[in-house]
């Protein structure tokens, strides 16, 4: 799902980061998913990030960051999410500044200054989840309801509610329960 220009925030539950780890654990980790570099590259420009830099050989390290993001999105209690983020914070080293760019303007930035783009992006969506948990726990992330779907969301609407991955998913439910309404 694409997020809109303009509708993207640098923190809060509609962050860039938060966005872009979910849809790269999809890319990475679902049945389905598609892990080439131009569709990494591809979630690199949709969630704002600086997609330019990206070099095929830099594919490598953004599957393994897809990979190790996935249990943040599966974890059942908030314990296991802050474990599993504070150790993280500790691998990855951080140096926060100020930086005035477009489309963002006046922001955070995570990384030392010189960092490589898949190091950047470590350290934002890092942090945009930390931010995350702190405002809304595990309300806003988790595994798509749908049966037999692997896929994991994270919610940026302002209801908070959804537990679906898609509207496809959602749909093919929500008749399924329907259905199975009607029979009984
Ligand atoms: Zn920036
Ligand atoms: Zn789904």
């Amino acid at each position: 799902m694409s997020v809109k220009a303009g509708a993207m925030r640098i923190t809060g539950y509609k962050s860039h980061g938060v966005a872009a780890a979910a849809a790269l654990v999809n890319a990475v980790t679902s049945a389905g998913g598609d892990d080439s570099p131009d569709a990494l590259r591809r979630i690199l420009r949709d969630n704002e990030f600086f997609w330019q830099e990206f070099e095929d050989a830099d594919a490598a390290e953004f599957r393994d960051w897809g990979r190790t993001l996935r249990p943040f999105f599966e974890a059942a209690r908030v314990e296991d999410a802050m474990t599993m983020l504070n150790r993280l914070m500790l691998e990855i080293p951080m140096h926060p500044h100020l930086a005035d760019h477009e489309p963002h303007g006046l922001h955070m930035h995570y990384a030392p200054p010189s960092s490589r783009l898949a190091h950047r992006f470590r350290a934002t969506t890092l942090m945009n989840l930390a931010e995350l948990i702190v405002e809304h726990g595990l309300g806003r992330t988790g595994v798509c309801a749908a049966d037999g779907c692997d896929r994991v969301y994270a919610d940026t609407s302002r209801a908070g509610r959804r537990r679906f991955c898609s509207e496809s998913c959602a749909n093919r439910t929500n008749v399924a329960a329907f259905r199975a309404r009607r029979r009984t």
